[in-house]
């Protein structure tokens, strides 16, 4: 058996299906390290969200290698040479990840590492496929997603198959002298994260709960019922999957046992966009924060903090965008459909720069992932490269009575309304103040007037734009 190695988790917290750790299981002892890398631009700008996710994730994979998770805040150029050197370290192993700045120290440590012989190995456990290995005939990333999913991923190999944990894993905590990187999270006191718990199984078997509570009750409807807000219908998975508590290989490999025809067609393509959105980061890698389109550089955004702060507290007047707010500020999350109308509101209404949007989700979503959430602000503004038309806007009041028909999700986040009929609920203004006093709303005290007219904000948006494309 070889003598000790060191496991260094970042987005992978979890030890099934970790190829880290399945690479460690030959050795006598495991090392297992967190470090917060504040060089790093994701975790220096972690959003409030995302780090009570963190820690409670940290807390639980701690828990399971039996309290011997080493968690330093630092620079992991510095502390893992350091680390290797106090305790007689003979390998490093860590599963990739993707944004540029990460590559690029991942890369300089492997050489500080291979330099001083210590073996070193990094494997992918979060994308089912290598962001690399998808080209388009001319040997280019793709920039549109269907070919993307259909010619690149599906015509590629399968993804692999996941591998268990392995038993008899021999944990130890690195009792080296850290002064100064010792860290120590005290985000659970934070009063407006805490309660995320009501809401939220974080780690490891809440993942696994949460597939296999998706896989019996809301798979069956999936490919329809993922559009409406108010129904159990979508996996609420993708927390899970930007921590690494639960592998996409076994999503994808479960979806593809236990799901059928449309249901599972439909699901494993939102997997896809996954997928899609790291092979953007990893070919483009401004996707956070330069319009892929960069004729947009020029764009005529308009900034109104006052407008930006009432979208992001819930006062827009506008039932559905209000619920989708206040849904974010509640649980950490807000559901697909929403995300794309409340989305659409700011970036085409108010006609704000997307990264306001992006970085309000940033601080707020439980999921928020640098990949994901840059392409979906990018796709919603039209500045992607696969992106809806800039001229498409979401009307709020008719996606509310399609996708909300019997109010439901409007009344459980905006519940001063929830006395309304559903007549009147998806657009109160539209009625009588003395129609909406009958069932206590007073607009202006207990509910806000819209902040804009959607009939003529929508007209200047297309107006600004179409202005913009003949001048561009
Ligand atoms: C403006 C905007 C911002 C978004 N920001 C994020 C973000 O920061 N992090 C994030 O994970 N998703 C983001 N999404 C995509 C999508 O809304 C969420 O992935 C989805 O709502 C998560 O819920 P779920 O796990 O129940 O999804 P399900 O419908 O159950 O889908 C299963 C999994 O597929 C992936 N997925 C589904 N839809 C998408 C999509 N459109 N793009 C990328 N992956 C997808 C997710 O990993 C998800 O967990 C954003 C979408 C919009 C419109």
């Amino acid at each position: 058996m070889k003598k000790n190695c060191l496991v260094w988790f970042r987005k992978d917290l979890r030890l099934s299906d970790n190829p880290a750790i399945n690479a460690a299981k030959n050795y006598e002892n495991i090392y297992p390290l967190f470090i917060m890398d504040e060089d790093i631009f994701e975790n220096k700008s972690l959003g409030g969200a995302s780090l009570w996710w963190l820690e409670n994730s940290l807390e639980l994979l701690n828990r399971n290698i039996q309290n011997n998770l080493k968690i330093l805040r630092g620079d992991s150029l510095k502390i893992i040479p350091k680390l290797c050197e106090d305790l007689e370290i003979n390998a490093v192993f860590w599963n990739r990840c993707y944004e540029a700045d990460r590559i690029k120290k991942d890369s300089k440590l492997k050489k500080k590492l291979l330099d001083n012989s210590i073996e070193v190995k990094s494997f992918n456990s979060s994308l089912l496929w290598e962001p690399w290995d998808i080209k388009n005939k001319s040997g280019n990333p793709y920039k549109v997603f269907t070919p993307f999913f259909k010619s690149g991923c599906l015509t590629s190999s399968n993804p692999r198959t996941p591998i268990s944990k392995p038993d008899n894993l021999n944990f130890k905590k690195a009792n080296s002298n850290f002064k100064e990187y010792e860290f120590k999270y005290l985000f659970k006191n934070n009063h407006w994260s805490n309660k995320f718990k009501k809401y939220w199984n974080v780690g490891e078997i809440g993942a696994k709960n949460s597939l296999n509570k998706f896989l019996k009750l809301g798979a069956k409807n999936y490919s329809i019922g993922r559009n409406y807000p108010s129904i159990e219908n979508v996996s609420r998975l993708s927390p899970y999957l930007h921590w690494g508590e639960i592998s996409p290989f076994e999503v994808w490999h479960e979806a593809n046992k236990k799901m059928f025809g449309e249901n599972k067609s439909v699901f494993l393509s939102e997997l896809g966009w996954r997928e899609f959105s790291y092979h953007l980061l990893y070919n483009f890698p401004n996707l956070q924060d330069q319009n892929l389109k960069n004729n947009f550089d020029s764009f005529p955004w308009i900034e109104n903090n006052n407008l930006l702060e009432k979208w992001k507290k819930g006062e827009t007047g506008y039932p559905i965008i209000d619920a989708g707010m206040r849904e974010l500020w509640e649980t950490g999350y807000m559901h697909n459909r929403v995300r794309m109308i409340t989305s659409s509101f700011l970036v085409k209404n108010l006609l704000a720069h997307w990264k306001h949007g992006k970085m309000w989700f940033w601080n707020c979503l439980l999921d928020a992932d640098a990949a994901s959430n840059s392409a979906s602000w990018q796709w919603v503004a039209g500045t992607g490269t696969d992106a809806t038309p800039f001229f498409r806007i979401f009307n709020p009041i008719t996606q509310s009575k399609k996708f909300d028909s019997d109010a439901n999700y409007i009344k459980k986040y905006v519940p001063e309304l929830s006395k309304l009929p559903t007549k009147i609920i998806f657009s109160p203004f539209e009625y009588d103040s003395s129609i909406l006093k009958q069932y206590d709303v007073v607009l202006g005290k207990n509910y806000p007037y819209p902040i804009i007219d959607y009939v003529e904000s929508r007209k200047r948006a297309l107006n600004v734009y179409s202005r913009f494309i003949n001048k561009n």
